[in-house]
């Protein structure tokens, strides 16, 4: 999208007002819960935006329709929370450094096409913006998202299309096992492998060179107790723009594997999501430090381990139009396993790259014996692991047992924290 610089300028106000909003009603309900044990819906929420929006001019300067766009969706990220058939956590703060967004309902907004490359888009407030046509609408428009990367602006439709999952798929009974591979990114377990490089090593020692610069301006603004100067500031949203390419191009690795696999295939079979596992290798520990430590060998898999949510999502939304059925496996033991005889034992894995079997002898791809191992696994129940539905039980004591008001006592609590 390519908005004029006051354009521009008011909506990243807004993208951070929706931040705000989002963080501040979820502080809410967090509130309401722990003091009264009480939930708090869409509608309450909505009539304490209203009030804040006669209170402060930035937050009535958000379109309205976005500010109650914005906490219907955190009412569904609790929904998402409270579904056991569903992977999401509880729902977290939006981090300053996340992409903006801000959402408008489909009435808020009108679309018009110019010609075969671009179109305009009216929004609320800051009128008509250009973007460039990526992509046919196939249906009616029913919301939009306005966002930026830190690259660029973006407007994506949510599209009524009318599109039917089909009750058969076109390839009946082929069944596909996938796996995050080692020396590449995805091992089918028809032996097909597919991989890209997201950063070149020049990209990567440039990323690294403007980090540490930011670190050095970071300290440096500390010791003075100044304000970020507007130079540092050049050198964060470099290092945005950077991260934005890398994210980018992931992301259409991801959408583009899991388009082909659900047209190639009646049932993709992939290890189930371990949410524990994928924060203990984003994180690491002090002694640990979680990337550096699997470098070589693991860098293809900690490459994807950041898209591998992303993947499980884009296989769920892609199944919907081809008719592909989704099955989750427990992930446990599936590179020690022999695929051919089951013998299942660590010195199996010859090497990162082979698979020998102690017992039959055979000879194989590790990713790839993995993969078929993830095929003909029984599949899980739930899409979580037991220990994720534990953790997930734990903290669902947050959900409510009935749906409570709000008595007056909390509202005065709660508009203390607006
Ligand atoms: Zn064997």
């Amino acid at each position: 999208m390519y908005p004029a610089h006051d354009q521009a300028d008011r909506m990243t106000g807004w993208g951070h007002t929706c931040r705000w909003l989002y963080n501040t009603a979820l502080e809410q309900r967090q509130f309401a819960w722990q003091q009264r044990k009480a939930t708090l819906g869409v509608t309450a929420q909505c009539a304490y935006l209203t009030e804040a929006r006669k209170d402060f001019d930035w937050v009535a300067d958000l379109p309205a329709q976005s500010g109650q766009q914005v906490l219907r969706n955190l009412d569904q990220a609790y929904r998402n929370w409270w579904n056991p058939q569903h992977s999401a956590g509880a729902p977290t703060r939006k981090r300053k450094s996340a992409r903006l967004s801000v959402p408008f309902p489909g009435q808020a907004i009108a679309v018009r096409r110019l010609n075969r490359r671009w179109g305009v888009v009216s929004l609320p407030k800051v009128g008509g913006v250009k973007f460039r046509w990526s992509r046919p609408l196939g249906g009616s428009v029913r919301n939009a998202v306005v966002s930026f990367d830190g690259v660029a602006w973006h407007v994506g439709f949510g599209i009524h299309a009318g599109v039917t999952t089909p009750e058969a798929h076109a390839q009946l009974d082929r069944v596909v096992g996938v796996d995050r591979g080692v020396k590449v990114a995805l091992a089918m377990s028809d032996g097909r492998m597919w991989n890209r490089t997201f950063t070149t090593p020049g990209q990567e020692r440039q990323l690294a060179r403007l980090k540490s610069k930011a670190g050095r301006q970071e300290t440096a603004r500390r010791r003075r107790g100044a304000r970020t100067s507007n130079r540092a500031r050049k050198i964060r949203a470099e290092i945005a723009r950077a991260e934005a390419k890398v994210r980018n191009r992931r992301r259409d690795f991801v959408m583009w594997a899991a388009n082909r696999l659900c047209h190639q295939y009646a049932v993709v079979k992939i290890e189930r999501l371990d949410i524990q596992a994928m924060t203990a290798t984003a994180k690491g520990s002090i002694t640990e430090p979680g990337r550096s430590v699997r470098q070589k060998a693991g860098l293809n898999r900690a490459i994807l381990d950041k898209g591998w949510g992303l993947f499980h999502t884009a296989l769920d939304n892609k199944a919907r139009a081809t008719g592909t059925r989704i099955g989750r496996v427990p992930a446990a033991y599936t590179s020690w396993r022999c695929s051919r005889c089951g013998y299942t034992d660590r010195d199996n894995r010859d090497s990162q790259a082979v698979f020998r079997c102690g017992s039959c002898g055979y000879e194989a791809n590790a990713d790839v014996n993995a993969a078929i191992n993830v095929r003909d696994a029984a599949e899980a129940a739930s899409p979580l692991t037991g220990r994720a539905v534990r953790d997930r039980n734990r903290k669902a004591s947050c959900r409510p047992p009935t749906q409570r008001r709000p008595n007056t006592a909390l509202e005065t609590g709660i508009s203390r924290l607006f």
